[in-house]
């Protein structure tokens, strides 16, 4: 028996009494699919205003995820408020582990080991779930990992059916992050371009705000600029001509503002400004990732996170691949936003390579290329 509170490597197979979980280092996660050994990893994500749950079964896949949206209870502050999204995390984990064991038919006791998000994110929320993931790898004597969340999310294509091949470039376009990147094999990652201001994301949601769209507003802007003109307003194209895959919407975001203060309010004129500003930042988007496309040679592209959803984006983007020769592939939406699942798998992969985190450790600031390849 392995001794309560003691927390076990799960690279460590000396002793006879070895738990499964030493399996992880010596056997590929192939060789464990193919004998369809379970291995299962609990993955907790609470890195801003999502709390998220996963069981995934290095055998069998993923057995089940659970997701909490705190979306509704930030409304009213018109963003996230971290104090509470903190509060909230504590609140629904343990509802959301319970929830994700029933479903899996799986207990406490049939857990290998735990991956949670360690950053970068918001401090108090990312300390809600590395205090959960400790805690319980400690009392249950479990090997836990600290996982990046954005190798979550350039790893989520994995969890579909079709997972692209590698290597891809990854759009990623949430609320948080605008960022290109070069997947070349897992666990390495290549920054190419980012926002050097406002994530696309962010930039829907304030502009959506001062249309008095509530938040947040990405999705209700782009079904008020379905309704619209799209080159009523000249908006600037910030960053388009730059000499590197870098973007930067704040001024764009002003730009909306100016022309909204000139404005007499009516729906036409509103939907108009959501059109023209919807085309400025799409028509970005689209252009520096074609050129990521070109500069690299890459011929896969995986576009990944909230704006992902956006229609005209998706529209331009396979016209462009078709045009262009590449593939284009959006993963489901349930994993190109915040969710349990591609933080479990990424500790899967990661567990398997013997990598542990003894010690409790968040990183709200930590760069994608500091990692260690898989
Ligand atoms: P984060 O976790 O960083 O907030 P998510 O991946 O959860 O990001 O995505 C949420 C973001 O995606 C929000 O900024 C939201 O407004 C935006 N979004 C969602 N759907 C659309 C859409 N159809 N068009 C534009 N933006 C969208
Ligand atoms: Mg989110």
């Amino acid at each position: 028996m392995v001794e309560k509170g003691k927390p076990r490597s799960i690279a460590n197979t000396s002793g006879a009494n070895a738990r499964p979980t030493s399996r992880f280092s010596l056997i590929p996660v192939v060789a464990l699919q193919f004998y369809r050994l379970s291995v299962l990893v609990l993955g907790i994500e609470t890195s801003c205003d999502e709390s998220g749950v996963a069981l995934y079964d290095v055998g069998l896949g993923l057995l089940g995820h659970a997701l909490h949206t705190q979306v509704a209870m930030h409304r009213d502050y018109g963003g996230v408020v971290p104090e509470l999204a903190s509060r909230d995390h504590i609140r629904r984990l343990p509802v959301l582990i319970r929830q994700v064991l029933e479903e899996s038919r799986r207990d406490l006791s049939q857990i290998d080991a735990i991956a949670y998000t360690a950053g970068p994110g918001l401090a108090g929320a990312l300390l809600v779930g590395a205090s959960v993931a400790q805690g319980l790898a400690f009392s249950l004597g479990l090997p836990c990992v600290a996982i990046h969340h954005l190798e979550g999310h350039l790893l989520a294509p994995f969890l579909s059916g079709s997972p692209p091949e590698l290597p891809f470039i990854a759009l990623l376009v949430s609320g948080g992050h605008t960022q290109l990147m070069q997947v070349s094999a897992l666990g390495r990652y290549e920054l190419l371009g980012e926002s050097v201001d406002d994530a696309a994301g962010e930039a829907f949601d304030k502009t959506a705000q001062m249309l008095g769209l509530g938040y947040p507003g990405g999705p209700a802007l782009a079904t008020l600029a379905e309704q619209g003109s799209a080159t009523r307003y000249v908006f600037p194209r910030p960053m388009l001509h730059s000499n590197d895959l870098n973007f930067s919407f704040s001024g764009l975001k002003t730009a909306a503002l100016t022309a909204l203060k000139r404005e007499t309010a009516g729906h036409k004129a509103y939907a108009d400004l959501a059109a023209s500003f919807q085309a400025a930042v799409v028509d970005v988007l689209v252009s520096k990732t074609c050129k990521a496309m070109e500069q690299t040679g890459v011929k896969r592209l995986v576009v990944a996170g909230g704006v992902g959803a956006n229609t005209r984006l998706r529209a331009q983007l396979s016209e462009k691949a078709r045009v262009s020769g590449f593939q284009v592939s959006y993963p489901k939406l349930e994993f190109c936003t915040d969710n349990g699942a591609m933080i479990a798998f990424a500790g899967a992969l990661r567990l398997r390579q013997g990598q542990t985190d003894g010690r409790f450790q968040i990183r709200p600031r930590w760069p994608l290329s500091s990692l260690s390849a898989l």
